[in-house]
């Protein structure tokens, strides 16, 4: 066992105990995301064995190799990278949630596939609310045309919004781009009449603060797994 992951995840706990309790929040509503992309296997295997139980992937050719090895049947990955979609029948066997739907032409090509297989997908759209132009994820103003396209589609299950907050921006922004996000998932809930639980916003930096503005699930690679190359 590696000595710096069982004191990381232990640091983590707590810190994310506390931040709900000081929020109001019972601690069990909130997932952490053990982002494992760039990590071995076997650390990912060893934060299993400590109680993490979602993993974030990133790459689709990393993924396929780290699955070589089945995980456990109670892991679940969730994919939180940009997905092209010549990259989907990659990630499709080994991928439980996709947080990254940005796009038309990505629904329509992960219905396509889903259609052939006979089978479901629970997704996330991803939203640039801070509006950075390098950023994917669908403008706010268009989520609402994304998703009903979503909910229209074949084999595709929205469950929620993810986002990623600017880099290195201070708390009153930060916490300004995560209310924005629970604020746009309540009138998407509204107008579709559908049920979006999952609000997955918060990195290793400013997951106290996602979870302040209701974070369900706060996606940690460096606290948890240490610095990446
Ligand atoms: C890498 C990554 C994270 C985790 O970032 P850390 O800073 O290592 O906690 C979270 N979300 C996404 C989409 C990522 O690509």
């Amino acid at each position: 066992m590696n000595p710096d992951l069982q004191a990381n995840a232990k640091e983590i706990l707590d810190r994310v105990r506390s931040a709900a309790e000081q929020a109001g929040r019972n601690p069990d509503e909130i997932t952490i995301v053990a982002v494992s992309k760039t990590f071995e296997r076997a650390l990912m295997d060893q934060a299993y064995g400590l109680g993490f139980r979602v993993f974030g992937e990133s790459r689709a050719q990393e993924l396929r190799q780290k699955s070589e090895t089945p995980f456990p049947a109670d892991a679940e990955i969730h994919f939180i990278g940009p997905l092209q979609t010549n990259k989907i029948r990659q990630i499709l066997p080994h991928t439980h949630v996709l947080q990254t739907v940005d796009r038309k032409r990505l629904v329509n090509a992960l219905a396509k596939e889903l259609e052939k297989q006979q089978r479901s997908l629970k997704v996330m759209l991803q939203v640039n609310v801070s509006g950075e132009e390098q950023k994917s994820g669908v403008a706010p103003e268009d989520a609402s045309a994304l998703l009903k396209h979503t909910i229209s589609t074949y084999g595709l299950q929205p469950i929620g919004l993810m986002t990623m907050a600017p880099y290195g921006a201070d708390e009153s922004s930060l916490r300004d781009v995560f209310r924005r996000l629970r604020e746009l998932r309540g009138e998407l809930q509204e107008e579709h009449q559908v049920d979006l639980p999952a609000l997955s916003m918060g990195m290793s930096d400013d997951f106290e603060i996602a979870i302040a503005e209701g974070a369900t699930h706060v996606r940690i690679g460096r606290a948890l797994f240490g610095t990446r190359e």
